[in-house]
């Protein structure tokens, strides 16, 4: 159950001209393993987030989910396997002020159709595994930034998601808090199968990922070890 990029281009308006913000990327990521991708701002790197989670469909290439090839699926057909099969991470957590920690993720159930019991169950098990049991009925504002973008991890596993796709999410956390996030992504992605892409301008904690793809002028240059 990998995702799959093969000879991705995508450009946006600019003018009178075509900004390539992807130029002919291609990009494998097995089952269980992380990808990181790294490289300065503007090179891309959210483009090929969006790609991968099929919020903007690439003037070429193919995107590969699961073994699902997204050419050609209709919107609705992308809505549903993005629904089924893609957990994002944005690099703000966008959570619901109102809601806790176990309601932000019940919502997720709640949308797709589970029991109230099942979602219930679901939240407490993924809270657990990010570490925050003692946190579910707490709101965002009780929370440190390092919770939140645990509560925001768990959110996005409450779907199982077979491709995990997380851009910047230690931006806003110091180094240490930075650290177990990227520590606690790999743990999730080996236990759970997921095939992850985790986007950072952080070169400091990635012994732990598995490969290491830089981003240069929207072409991606794999792997650069260091
Ligand atoms: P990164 O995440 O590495 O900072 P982005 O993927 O956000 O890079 O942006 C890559 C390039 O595409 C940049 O030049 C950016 O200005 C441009 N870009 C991003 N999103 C849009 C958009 N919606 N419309 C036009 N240009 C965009
Ligand atoms: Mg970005």
């Amino acid at each position: 159950m990998s995702l799959d990029l093969s000879d991705v281009t995508l450009t946006y308006p600019d003018g009178d001209t075509r900004l390539t913000a992807l130029d002919h990327v291609s990009l494998s990521v097995p089952a269980g393993t992380t990808t990181a991708v790294i490289g300065p701002s503007g090179s891309g790197k959210s483009s090929l987030l969006a790609v991968a989670a099929t919020l903007i469909t690439p003037d070429s290439g193919r995107v590969v989910i699961a073994g699902t090839d997204t050419t050609g699926l209709s919107r609705r057909q992308t809505t549903a396997l993005r629904r089924a099969k893609v957990g994002i991470v944005f690099q703000q957590p966008n959570l619901i002020a109102s809601l806790t920690a176990a309601e932000q993720l019940q919502v997720i159930a709640h949308l797709s159709g589970g029991s109230r019991r099942a979602g219930r169950d679901r939240a407490a098990r993924l809270l657990a595994a990010v570490g925050l049991t003692g946190q579910a009925d707490r709101r965002p504002h009780q929370l440190s930034g390092g919770q939140r973008q645990r509560v925001n991890i768990a959110r996005a596993l409450m779907n199982d998601p077979a491709v995990l796709l997380v851009d910047e999410p230690t931006s806003a956390l110091d180094h240490e808090r930075g650290a177990a996030i990227i520590d606690l992504l790999t743990e999730l992605t080996r236990q759970r199968g997921t095939a992850t892409v985790l986007v950072t301008h952080d070169r400091g904690h990635l012994d732990r990922v598995d490969k290491i793809a830089e981003m240069v002028d929207g072409r991606l240059r794999v792997p650069t070890r260091t």
